[in-house]
């Protein structure tokens, strides 16, 4: 694989700089460009987490105190700016903890740039809490907390300095932006804990102000049994033209506990001059959609046993869509085709446990996706490609690869540049801490820099920490499994 790693710290400086004891560098290059995401960094659910613009690629990811920080990639000089924290996620834990079951996880940024250049960031919600007040379009249940905050650059396409906008509510979770061509910003979440709408709520003046939240999928007690309620897992884009593409899976929510189990795949498209939503023949759903509509008129499969977590969807030129749901450690690959949904494939079988997965359609017959791969003493992230409509894949470029650390990984950047189309978190279980190295990868691998890190004394100050208790993390995971879709 080529490899470029743009700096200006070049082999010869590096020479240079070795004989004078490292004094015209701040060290050898490295692949990573930060080493302080924390936790479960990241995940496709909260999306973008970065985009490209104008030349630069803005990303956003879970640092410590699992508070949202900033760094941007300057393409012409292949120069990192950041990172830098650009906010304050109330769910945060001072010291940062080194057991992983004291992080919460769900409130990881989202992040957009508005028409005019400012980068607006949505993060730090798992729900919000009731002194925030009454949730009127969900429930506060088993673990939900966190207040959904909005910040934004200071100026336009500078991550140094950020300030809250108070405009939005603190009820959200798995907040996702989507911002149509002519800069009307959609922000997606679901409205509370499991059993709420998922809701969206549009701005017209570059998220200065936003409208009442509209709901889109409703939350209700099951038709079919008093003790469930209806919820949803949902991952929204931009569509063709100006419309929105849902794809969702359903949550039987056992009422009064919960339980983990997730069914069955939907997709849907909502048409923004309206706001009206149709399945993929064209039919109208009525909003929000309840269970009962969308299985008569948004599945495209009934999973059976196979859990399916939320997906991924793109539509090609025709607005034709293709969608990608992880089940378990494998993902399926879905594509209609003007007519009907194509049998569902299993891309990458066989080769391993198959982490998520985000991708890109060149043309209707022709689809690039990236999967992330572990196998024993290897893991890797790399593409996959059909050329056939999703019948067949064929592995492609490696992006990186490990053989002591797994990869979490983002939903594809928005817009992206070649050398820049995913963010990616190392994990290395054996390290004793929960930092992760950052990584931008493209057509040319990470996009590294000269080594250093941005923990301060991080690293000193949870020396004191006592060691994981792994009985206690145990019942815990036991307790929440399924409860949010952020288990590893
Ligand atoms: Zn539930």
């Amino acid at each position: 694989m080529k490899r470029s790693r743009p700096s200006s710290c070049r082999p010869i400086f590096w020479w240079l700089g070795a004989l004078a004891a490292g004094s015209l560098c701040a060290g050898a290059n490295v692949d990573h460009f930060a080493d302080n995401g924390y936790g479960n960094v990241l995940s496709t659910l909260q999306h973008p987490a970065g985009e490209h613009y104008q030349g630069v690629t803005y990303v956003a990811y879970q640092g410590p105190h699992e508070d949202p920080y900033v760094a941007a990639y300057v393409h012409a000089t292949g120069t990192w700016i950041g990172p830098v924290q650009a906010g304050i996620n109330t769910m945060g834990k001072s010291p940062d903890q080194i057991d992983k079951g004291e992080l919460d996880n769900h409130g990881k940024p989202a992040l957009i740039v508005d028409r005019q250049g400012y980068i607006h960031l949505v993060f730090g919600s798992h729900g919000g809490e009731a002194k925030y007040g009454p949730n009127p379009l969900g429930e506060f249940f088993m673990g939900t907390k966190g207040k959904m905050t909005h910040v934004v650059s200071q100026k336009p396409g500078d991550i140094s300095a950020w300030r809250t906008l108070d405009n939005i509510p603190p009820f959200g979770t798995y907040n996702q932006w989507i911002k149509l061509a002519n800069g009307d910003l959609y922000l997606f979440y679901r409205h509370g804990g499991h059993r709420s709408d998922w809701v969206y709520q549009k701005s017209v003046d570059d998220g200065r102000t936003f409208s009442a939240p509209v709901s889109v999928l409703k939350h209700k007690v099951s038709a079919a049994s008093p003790t469930v309620d209806d919820s949803w897992y949902a991952w929204f884009d931009q569509g063709k033209g100006d419309t929105i593409t849902a794809s969702y899976v359903y949550h039987p929510c056992a009422n009064p506990k919960h339980n983990a189990q997730r069914q069955d795949t939907y997709y849907m498209v909502m048409d923004c001059r309206d706001g009206s939503w149709r399945n993929v023949q064209g039919q109208s759903l009525a909003a929000p959609v309840t269970k009962e509509d969308a299985d008569r008129l948004a599945r495209i499969e009934v999973t059976g046993k196979d859990r399916p977590s939320h997906g991924t969807t793109h539509v090609d030129a025709e607005g034709r869509p293709q969608l990608c749901f992880p089940f378990a450690q494998k993902v399926r690959y879905y594509r209609w085709d003007g007519k009907a949904w194509q049998k569902p494939v299993e891309v990458a079988a066989g080769m391993g446990h198959v982490n998520d997965g985000d991708f890109v359609v060149d043309s209707p017959t022709t689809t690039r996706m990236i999967l992330g791969l572990g196998n024993p003493g290897r893991d890797e992230v790399g593409w996959w490609k059909t050329t056939d409509g999703g019948r067949t894949w064929a592995k492609d470029a490696v992006l990186i690869s490990s053989a002591d650390q797994s990869f979490q990984t983002s939903a594809m950047i928005r817009n992206a540049h070649p050398d820049a189309q995913m963010l990616l978190a190392g994990v290395n279980p054996a390290l004793g801490h929960l930092y992760r190295p950052m990584y931008l990868v493209g057509e040319h691998g990470p996009l590294g820099r000269p080594a250093a890190s941005y923990l301060g004394e991080r690293l000193e100050q949870i020396k004191s920490l006592p060691p994981p208790n792994t009985a206690k993390a145990e019942a815990k995971r036991k307790k929440k499994a399924g409860l949010g879709d952020d288990e590893p």
